[in-house]
Order: structure tokens, then C-alpha cells, then sequence
């Protein structure tokens, strides 16, 4: 069997620092869930090409030229959310709007889900979007928004190494089963 490809985008970087709540950036969260996934998903055999590893900053072309010599089955990129309102919590997976396709939408659905069997987390669901990114991405392309940071305890389990880790093993079970529908379709 093929080793499947997948690429991780941790979203931001450098002195693009995503959604700010003093002393926490959003692009450090990103990297650090990212980091986790490419790990799980290495032990379990998947060829894992990371947009950046470090603290750096990325222009939305860089991801797409990067994603796009890859070959890759598919491109997630993590980010977190952020609202006016501090009440609002939970996780959201983000397709862009031009390639929505309603049998990919149910299967990363899936993916959204295991999420947050693992993490106890709401899912909010899969919704669309218009993306630069995830548009131009020739594989099958995906945003992950693992939390909200304007919710104070989702900030708190954000920064928690530990519950990254959940949000990993949770995001390579998705991973993974993503990658098993792909093969059957
Ligand atoms: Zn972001």
C-alpha cells in the first residue's frame, strides 16, 4: 500500500500572531497541536510534510506552492477562533465554499467529530468558507478552528499541553479515518 501524504498548516507565524489574549498567540497554539499530529500520525505510518515547524511567518502563496509540490491525500490546517462574545466555545472544521463537495463535508465531519469525542469539546459542525488557501490546495483541504480563545476556559485548556495532546490524538483518529474513506471511495 501507498504511504498516504498528508500536509499540516499551522496557521500564522512569525510576527503574524493570529488571535492575541496576553501572554498567548494563537499562531503558538497552532504549532504545538500541529507538532502532536505530525508525531501520532508519523507512528502510524503517514508521510507528514509540515507548512512550517518553527516560528516563522508563511504568506498564504509559500502555503499553497509548498502544499501543491507535495502530491499530497490532504491538507489540514489548524487555527483557533475567537468572538466578541466569551461565551461561545467549541470546535468548527471550515471547507472553502468554491469546492465544497457534500460527500467530502460528511467526511470530515467525521474527522470534526472524533475531535471532540476526545476532547469533550461541542462540535459545531462543518461549515464553508472562502479561502485563498484552502481553494488553491490541489489535495482534498481542510481547516481546523480547534477552540476558542475568547473563551476563558477553552484559553486555559488551549495552552495545556496536555489537552493539546487530546486534541492531537484526536485530530490523527480523524486523520486516519479520512485517509481509510479516501482509499474505499
Ligand atoms: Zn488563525
Amino acid at each position: 500500500m501507498v504511504r498516504p501524504r498528508v500536509i499540516l498548516d499551522p496557521g500564522h507565524g512569525g510576527w503574524e500572531n493570529g488571535f492575541v489574549v496576553e501572554p498567548f498567540a494563537e499562531k503558538d497554539v497552532n504549532l504545538a497541536v500541529c507538532l502532536q499530529v505530525r508525531d501520532l500520525l508519523e507512528a502510524d505510518g503517514v508521510r507528514v510534510l509540515m507548512t512550517r515547524e518553527e516560528d516563522r511567518e508563511l504568506s498564504a502563496l509559500r502555503r499553497i506552492e509548498f502544499a501543491n509540490a507535495q502530491q499530497a491525500d490532504l491538507f489540514v490546517s489548524w487555527h483557533c477562533d475567537f468572538l466578541e462574545d466569551p461565551g461561545v466555545r467549541g470546535l468548527s472544521v471550515w471547507v472553502d465554499s468554491r469546492c465544497a463537495d457534500p460527500w467530502q463535508m460528511m467526511i470530515f465531519e467525521q474527522l470534526g467529530e472524533r475531535i471532540a469525542d476526545v476532547t469533550q469539546q461541542a462540535f459545531l459542525g462543518v461549515f464553508q468558507l472562502r479561502d485563498k488557501v484552502l481553494h488553491a490546495v490541489e489535495a482534498p483541504a481542510l481547516l481546523i478552528k480547534g477552540s476558542f480563545l475568547s473563551h476563558p476556559e477553552e484559553l486555559a485548556d488551549s495552552v495545556n499541553p496536555h489537552y493539546q495532546k487530546l486534541q492531537a490524538q484526536g485530530a490523527t483518529e480523524g486523520i486516519l479515518y479520512v485517509l481509510k474513506e479516501w482509499q474505499r471511495r
